[in-house]
């Protein structure tokens, strides 16, 4: 009896079918196939072992093999082996590197119960999907596994041909079965990717890229960064990831390197600006709004400030916004401007608070202020609100509804930035409101281009009738004063009448002539 066949004899005890690989593609098969009919060494043969395998077990092969020591046999792994025909069939896998055989490396491969029916991969998602995924993951609540997102950048994968049509393919299938349940990973672009996996999973996702690429003759890496979520609430969470998703989507090259570090700055951020509305850490810096004809005094603007005086609030407010933090600070302005009012000395000031459309998306801002303001009936009709962002408004009539509780209650609702949107119009006749504050960019171009004072002259004109008045913001010429006041504009606001103070400034220069602290009726 020869050794080969002694050898052969005793390999086929501990194995069904007995492989040689070169690292990526099988060289050399022998044994009984997936199903019958499937030859292991017709089929396989010359092809990458990540053609046969499916997409969730290869990271876990191809860990073993890189470990893999002269001499030493391997971990077994438990794979599933696609069959061809639709099925996938479980089987255990060990790999040994026969010193004088490398570089090539024998495994043996025994199967584990009959073929079943591969379950059929998840769509890849994208952004939009992803986020959702991850609220209705995270909002299923429950002692589920901390969940980190991992963002990865393909360099060169968005190109048009052919081969890199196929490896995206791959690649979003390999993402995909190694994410959360096996659905949980999205496209964001034609060159990136975001999952989210289980923390404790740190399994290599670049070297199923770099499998991925090789499978399709392509020389493929990923720039991979890791963003742990932590245990915030779900919706807090959904918010954050989308927040650094833009951010990373925004960016140019490499952004995928920056993703962990900036979901984590976002997570700062969003903590640190909770701190600043609990702590009350922010002064308000009043502006005068006067009335065009007699320059008197009509209400003071409250705008918000964040560290020293002259900071602009723009930065923080856009990001609390985006993060579903700004119904609580624009709560704690109206309390902290409310507080304000009753101070002695700002007589019987009126006053403007901004309030973002967003906490006009839910019933917690108008609770809040009514609330706020029970005890004090006579304080709500010195106080106006100015809805900022109202892009952000898609439900107008549920909006609507605040805003009538805001008005049946005798607080003055305004809406900023007027004129500039496509849906102004629409906000004109679904929004029952009582002032109107035309864009400062029209203002700007007020005297210098014609088409702008046509369009503004008939914005105000549009108001009148409605019985809506207007302010004019952004005033900072005599000229620009007088010709709002002659199309019509009732109010001013700008820095030719008074720029924001940290007290109401009720002596305004432009409103000399006019008794200090007087202050007109609303109208
Ligand atoms: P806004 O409500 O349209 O406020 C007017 C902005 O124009 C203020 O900037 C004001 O300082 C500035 N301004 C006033 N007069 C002039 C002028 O003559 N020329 C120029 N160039 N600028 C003038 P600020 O304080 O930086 O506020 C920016 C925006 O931040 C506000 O725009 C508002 O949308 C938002 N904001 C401020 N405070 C709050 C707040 O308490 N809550 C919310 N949600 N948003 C706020
Ligand atoms: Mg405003
Ligand atoms: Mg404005």
């Amino acid at each position: 009896m020869s050794m080969k066949s002694r050898l052969l004899g005793m390999a086929f005890a501990s194995a069904d079918v007995l492989l040689e690989l070169d690292g990526e593609r099988v060289t050399f098969a022998l044994g009984a196939g997936p199903v019958p009919g499937v030859d292991p060494g017709a089929a396989w043969a010359g092809q990458p072992l990540d053609t046969i395998l499916d997409p969730a077990c290869q990271n876990a092969v191809a860990s073993q093999l890189r470990k893999l020591k002269p001499g030493v046999r391997s971990e077994p792994v438990g794979i599933r082996v696609l069959t061809g025909d639709g099925r996938a069939r479980k089987a255990i896998i060990r790999a040994f590197a026969l010193p004088e055989l490398a570089p090539f490396i024998s495994c043996a491969l025994v199967w584990d119960g009959p073929p079943v029916q591969a379950e059929t991969p998840k769509p890849i998602l994208d952004a939009r999907g992803l986020l959702q995924r991850l609220g209705s993951i995270l909002s299923q609540g429950g002692t589920g596994p901390e969940l980190a997102v991992d963002f990865l950048e393909i360099p060169g994968l968005g190109a048009a041909d052919e081969a890199h049509r196929r490896a995206g393919a791959r690649i979003e299938a390999s993402l995909q079965a190694r994410s959360h349940q096996g659905a949980s990973a999205a496209r964001l672009a034609p060159d990136r990717f975001a999952l989210v996996r289980d923390s404790a999973d740190i399994s290599d996702l670049a070297e199923a890229i770099r499998t991925a690429g090789v499978a399709e003759g392509l020389n493929l890496s990923a720039i991979t960064s890791r963003g742990e979520l932590g245990k915030a609430e779900a919706a807090v969470a959904v918010r954050t990831l989308r927040f650094a998703l833009e951010d990373c989507l925004k960016d140019g090259a490499e952004a995928g390197s920056r993703f962990g570090e900036r979901l984590k700055r976002t997570v700062q951020d969003a903590d640190r600006f909770r701190g600043i509305v609990r702590e009350r850490q922010f002064s308000l810096a009043w502006q005068p709004i006067l009335a065009l004809d007699s320059r008197a005094v009509h209400h003071f603007e409250a705008l918000a400030r964040f560290g020293g005086a002259a900071q602009a609030p723009t930065g923080p407010i856009s990001m609390a916004e985006e993060l579903g933090l700004i119904e609580s600070f624009d709560l704690a302005v109206a309390e902290k401007a409310l507080l304000q009012l009753r101070q002695p000395g700002f007589g019987l000031t009126k006053a403007a608070v901004n309030v973002s459309a967003v906490s006009l998306t839910g019933d917690g801002y108008v609770q809040g202020l009514l609330r706020m303001t029970s005890a004090y009936p006579d304080m709500r009709k010195r106080l106006m609100v100015e809805i900022t962002e109202t892009s952000e408004l898609a439900d107008l009539d549920a909006a609507n509804r605040r805003v009538k509780a805001l008005r049946d209650a005798g607080i003055k609702v305004c809406l900023d930035d007027f004129g500039v949107g496509a849906a102004s119009l629409d906000y004109l006749r679904k929004l029952q409101i009582d002032i109107v504050k035309i864009d400062g960019a029209f203002v700007r171009d007020i005297e210098t281009d014609a088409k702008v004072r046509t369009l503004a002259g008939h914005l105000v004109d549009l108001c009148r009738e409605l019985k809506i008045e207007t302010v004019a913001e952004m005033v900072e010429t005599e000229g620009q004063a007088e010709a709002v006041k002659a199309l019509g504009v009732d109010y001013g606001q700008g820095w030719l009448f008074g720029r924001p103070t940290p007290t109401p400034a009720l002596s305004a220069p432009a409103a000399v002539g006019k008794r200090v602290g007087e202050v007109v009726g609303w109208g």
